[in-house]
């Protein structure tokens, strides 16, 4: 579903990705652990589109990312193609960017009937099944601002669903959580691991990235310093810089 091969991205004179390889298969989950600044973030914005690659190939579900092929020749794509692409990707912040001023059910609706043009009642419909899945059935007619961190983020998922994603990235969904309202949040990601939604999660929660990870990937300085089974890659790493990565997490 995600396949990157030598992806570089910089920001000026800062190399912030120095050839990235990585792949994700359908229907499974990719932890990406790293320390601050190691370009966690700007990989997952590159998937979806919201960072441009300067070199290398990445592809999400066969599609280069950023172009249209024709034949041989390869074509920028034009804001309408990329809002298109994007459409199938669903992604997930730290903060939870909810819009403030509508309630957790028009939030989670907003995408569908705007930009998908879903009938108002059909969207509502979809979104109190989503609510329900969760578990804020009980939530919907309640603003942001009333709602727990927790919970806010659980809408946030709920939102990013509506459009019926083929692919869910999720950028350390729980660090700006109190540590009581991270379980259930996890519960919510794990539960959709489990549907077979393909994932790719930056956290540092290791016992879920054990746990529900099909791949753990340790990122260091804009290059992949260790990939595999999250059982070998996080519990009996065989590089160094992973190894004290995780001795400062755990
Ligand atoms: P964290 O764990 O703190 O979230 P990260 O691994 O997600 O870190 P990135 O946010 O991808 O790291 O940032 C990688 C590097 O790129 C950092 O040095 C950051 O300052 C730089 N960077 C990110 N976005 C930009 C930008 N738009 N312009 C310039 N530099 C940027
Ligand atoms: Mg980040």
């Amino acid at each position: 579903m995600v396949r990157a091969e030598g992806v570089r991205k910089r920001f000026g004179r800062l190399e912030v990705l120095k050839g990235i390889d990585l792949t994700v298969e359908r229907g499974q989950v990719c932890c990406l652990l790293g320390p601050s600044g190691s370009g966690k973030s700007t990989f997952l914005r590159c998937i979806n589109h919201l960072e441009k690659v300067d070199g290398g190939r990445l592809t999400v579900d066969g599609d280069l990312v950023g172009y249209r092929q024709h034949g041989t020749k390869l074509h920028e794509l034009r804001e309408r193609e990329v809002a298109q692409r994007r459409r199938d990707i669903g992604m997930v912040f730290q903060r939870f960017n909810l819009f403030p001023h509508m309630t957790a059910l028009e939030n989670i609706i907003e995408a569908p009937v705007k930009v998908g043009a879903v009938p108002k009642g059909q969207a509502r419909d979809l979104a109190q099944q989503l609510l329900a899945q969760v578990g804020l059935a009980d939530r919907g007619h309640h603003y942001p601002a009333q709602l727990s961190g927790g919970q806010q983020q659980r809408v946030a998922i709920a939102r990013a669903l509506a459009m019926k994603p083929k692919l869910m990235l999720f950028d350390e969904p729980t660090s700006a959580l109190d540590p009581e309202l991270v379980g259930d949040v996890l519960d919510v990601m794990r539960q959709l691991a489990a549907d077979g939604m393909t994932m790719v999660v930056v956290t540092h929660e290791i016992g879920f990235a054990r746990e529900v990870g099909d791949t753990a990937v340790f990122m260091d300085e804009g290059v992949v310093v260790e990939a595999g089974e999250p059982g070998q890659v996080l519990v009996e790493p065989t590089q160094e810089r992973t190894r004290a990565f995780l001795s400062k997490v755990l």
